[in-house]
């Protein structure tokens, strides 16, 4: 099976910066940025172009400020913005 090609968009304004994202990638995307944003906090930045849209970022995400994205033939389609999540949650990407 062809490696799953994902992407993902991250508010920068408002990440504080917990590093929760990064610890949760399984594949190393993501590292913090050397620049703070508006509130101070050294915000997250995706350095590897090796995201597989596993969606692992947002979930975790306290501030939901994650989006995921996969990538298919034609375009580029939204597959997970996770917000306001108050318990346990399932979610099930389809490959
Ligand atoms: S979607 Fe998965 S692989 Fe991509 S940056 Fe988030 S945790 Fe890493
Ligand atoms: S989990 Fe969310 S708030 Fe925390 S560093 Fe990652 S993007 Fe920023």
């Amino acid at each position: 099976m062809a490696k799953v090609k994902g992407d993902i968009v991250i508010d920068i304004e408002k990440c504080k910066g917990c590093e929760l994202c990064m610890d949760a990638c399984p594949q190393d995307s993501l590292e913090r940025s050397k620049q703070v944003n508006k509130k101070g906090y050294l915000y997250i930045v995706k350095v590897e172009d090796n995201c597989t849209g596993c969606t692992n970022c947002a979930l975790v995400c306290p501030d939901g400020v994650i989006t995921v994205y996969r990538q298919t033939a034609k375009n580029k389609e939204q597959i997970a913005k996770i917000t306001n999540v108050t318990g346990d949650i399932t979610v099930t990407v389809k490959e």
